[in-house]
């Protein structure tokens, strides 16, 4: 079965009502969110009475719970010690985001493991590896998802290895998986057209079960970049039937995709119609324009 969708807001007021309602709009029977703004760590309290509606509206609409992504905010860096008060931090803030998902009911919340910043890349990973042991409890029912990342800078998580190493040096593997992104596995040097040569690589080393969550990216970028800037489905350098062979690989079936593409003129977001290209399985050559078009007439 594909489930597919978008990331989409997630506001003080409307809560997970805000976001699903948003998800439903696009024709989405997936999304994911951030409990808050990415940037920063400021977080509202969760109103379970929302929360509570927010799981009827999912019912009556067939959206599964296990298909709602929490994305942790990307300036928390695990990978960084040098300055204590921030890595003690990082962890204390992941915690309560893990929290905000248990209480959301949220099976999944999405992590970029990190940046080395001035460190050595093998200090880095292990200092992951700490702060992810500071923060998962034996009771916890959420799982991490360690996203692959392009290598913009001192990222990482940018190889098999470096995921390999650090799900290995996890206490509670249970909770650790991994969520792949087209456009960072682009950049990072994977053809997408040998997508499944790299799931071979993924599945001898790491299990092709811990893969939990999909993002769908076209890349603005050329393969191996290490740059990270997202394009709309089929007109970057991936292109459309790459993108296609992984939305519907029988090997991650049932397996949430999740579009994070850009607003069309920083304004319009594409969603909507990204979904129907991709339930279709046909490019439509005239992406922007019905975009623009369709939100211009709604205004
Ligand atoms: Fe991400
Ligand atoms: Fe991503
Ligand atoms: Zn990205």
């Amino acid at each position: 079965m594909l489930y597919i969708g978008s990331h989409v807001s997630y506001k003080k007021d409307s809560q997970l009502i805000g976001s699903l309602e948003e998800a439903l709009s696009y024709g989405s029977n997936a999304f994911m969110f951030y409990t808050g703004a990415p940037q920063n760590t400021l977080r509202d309290k969760i109103d379970d009475m929302k929360t509570i509606k927010a799981l009827q509206i999912m019912k009556a609409n067939d959206l599964l719970l296990e298909n709602v992504i929490v994305h942790a905010p990307y300036i928390v860096n695990l990978a960084n010690n040098t300055d204590p008060t921030k890595f003690e931090f990082a962890y204390t803030f992941l915690r309560q985001e893990l929290d905000r998902c248990e209480t959301l009911g949220i099976k999944y919340m999405v992590l970029h493991p990190g940046s080395a910043v001035g460190q050595d890349r093998d200090v880095a990973l292990n200092n992951i590896i700490k702060g992810l042991n500071n923060i998962l409890l034996k009771e916890d029912t959420t799982t991490i998802l360690l996203e692959t990342m392009a290598g913009k800078g001192t990222e990482l998580g940018i190889n098999i290895d470096e995921l390999k190493y650090i799900i290995d040096g996890v206490e509670y593997k249970d909770k650790i998986g991994v969520c792949l992104d087209t456009c960072h596995l682009n950049d990072s040097g994977i053809d997408i057209n040998n997508f499944d040569e790299y799931l071979d690589e993924f599945d001898k080393n790491i299990g092709i079960d811990r893969i939990k969550c999909v993002h769908i990216n076209d890349s603005k970028n050329v393969l191996g970049s290490h740059k990270d800037r997202h394009e709309n489905i089929g007109l970057g350098t991936i292109g459309f039937d790459p993108l296609l062979s992984v939305i519907y690989n029988p090997r991650l079936d049932n397996i949430p995709k999740i579009l994070e593409t850009p607003y069309v003129d920083k304004e319009y977001p594409p969603y909507k119609f990204e979904i129907e290209m991709i339930r279709n399985k046909s490019f439509n050559p005239n992406l922007y324009n019905d975009i623009i078009n369709y939100y211009k007439e709604r205004k």
